[in-house]
């Protein structure tokens, strides 16, 4: 049995974790944690038997113990419940299923207790991969990749230890709304951005992946798994979203993993790798593709990408203000106290009013975070 424990395991990347649990039936869950969901938490630990349990106040972990008496599950509440189910003793891989920067602590504090990430949060890896990874070889740890890009990138570098890359081809959907103008995403709605025309993912992925912010994020995020210069780095916009992501080889081979839009199947890759499972569901039926196409990003419509490359090209602390204005703006934009295009203005002017830190220590970052926080707090 491999024993896992769950950060964010009500989420979409959560439960979908639990499916493959439930599915492949020699998982053990160890540790599961959420935000605010206790109904559901309470349902996956009568079906699951954890040995601790995670929620983010207090107040809620009260409820909680109240309502699962029965169980003699401990409930643990915050930050240190993060922590302590991030480095419970009986895990082996933690998923980080959360969503934003909250991850970075539970992950730091994973990796110096010795656990395998299969990492979903790409937060973390984008505020602080120059952390995480070195600290991932000291402990001698794997980062396991559970982005379906990533994930794809990773596959096609199996058995290619060695040898050269020559660019990773970063596939992208171009979100709900390819091919408009800047003019026609003015009055853009919450419900409309919503929509993503191919996966069906948590509220704050979702409104990323329209303003190509994600995939500015996951640029980072593959900068620095695979420890590639960021102009080897090409977005390549495929809204069929078949091709999950390639990579180049200096022969000029290009090796690529295709397949339905799934999200079982990273998760799954991740949680056994290098041993692929059986998975239920739809397979790829190329004669059932009328067409594949591939266009270059619209950069100038959406800023966002843009902004993405020039956070990761200055370095230091930037792609933490990159990622904290983000993560702002959107909770704004879901609460319909700003509109569509000022998310990437957000993040912009919060860029440019950050003071450059090279190097920035876990305590940096999260005080980056907070000047972001407070600067978007006094101008929005
Ligand atoms: P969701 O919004 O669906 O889920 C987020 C999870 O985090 C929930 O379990 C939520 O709990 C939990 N959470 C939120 N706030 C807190 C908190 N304060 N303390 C503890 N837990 C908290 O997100 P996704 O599953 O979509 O995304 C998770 C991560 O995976 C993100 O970093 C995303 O970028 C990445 N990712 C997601 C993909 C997808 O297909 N969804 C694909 C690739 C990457 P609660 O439900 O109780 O609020």
């Amino acid at each position: 049995m491999r024993k896992i424990a769950v950060l964010g395991s009500t989420g979409s990347i959560g439960t979908q974790t639990l499916e493959v649990a439930r599915e492949q039936g020699d998982l053990e869950i160890v540790a599961l944690s959420c935000g605010g969901n206790i109904k559901l938490v309470e349902e996956q630990m009568r079906e699951f038997r954890p040995k601790l349990v995670s929620v983010w106040s207090e107040e809620d972990a009260a409820t909680l113990r109240t309502r699962t008496k029965d169980l003699n599950i401990p409930v643990a509440s915050g930050m240190n419940g993060l922590l302590e189910v991030a480095t419970i003793p009986e895990s082996e891989i933690l998923v980080t299923a959360i969503v934003g920067m909250l991850g970075i602590r539970p992950t730091i504090a994973a990796i110096e207790a010795g656990k395998n990430i299969a990492l979903a949060n790409k937060e973390t890896l984008v505020t602080a991969g120059h952390i995480i990874m070195p600290l991932a070889r000291k402990y001698n740890v794997a980062i396991l990749p559970v982005d379906s890009e990533h994930s794809a990138i990773f596959q096609s570098l199996q058995g290619e230890d060695g040898n050269k890359i020559s660019k990773i081809l970063l596939t992208a959907s171009g979100g709900p709304f390819r091919g408009r103008t800047r003019d026609e995403l003015v009055n853009i709605q919450v419900e409309d951005a919503l929509k993503h025309p191919n996966w069906a993912m948590g509220r704050k992925i979702t409104i990323d992946s329209s303003t190509l912010v994600n995939k500015g994020l996951e640029v980072m995020e593959a900068k620095w798994l695979f420890d590639v210069d960021l102009d080897r780095i090409q977005v390549v916009v495929h809204p069929q979203s078949v091709i999950h992501s390639a990579v180049e080889y200096e022969d000029g081979a290009v090796i690529a993993q295709l397949g339905t839009p799934d999200m079982r199947l990273p998760i799954q890759y991740a949680l056994y790798y290098p041993e692929r499972r059986p998975l239920s569901g739809k397979r790829l039926d190329l004669f059932a593709l009328s067409n594949l196409t591939f266009e270059e990003p619209d950069i100038k419509t959406f800023k966002g990408l843009a902004l993405a490359y020039e956070a990761m090209t200055r370095g230091g602390n930037i792609p933490v203000a990159y990622n904290a204005a983000n993560e702002k703006a959107v909770a704004l934009f879901l609460n319909r106290q700003i509109k569509y295009l000022e998310i990437t203005d957000i993040i912009e002017e919060t860029m440019n009013q950050t003071g450059f830190i090279e190097n920035p220590t876990l305590e940096q970052i999260l005080a980056t975070e907070q000047e972001a926080y407070e600067f978007i707090g006094s101008r929005w």
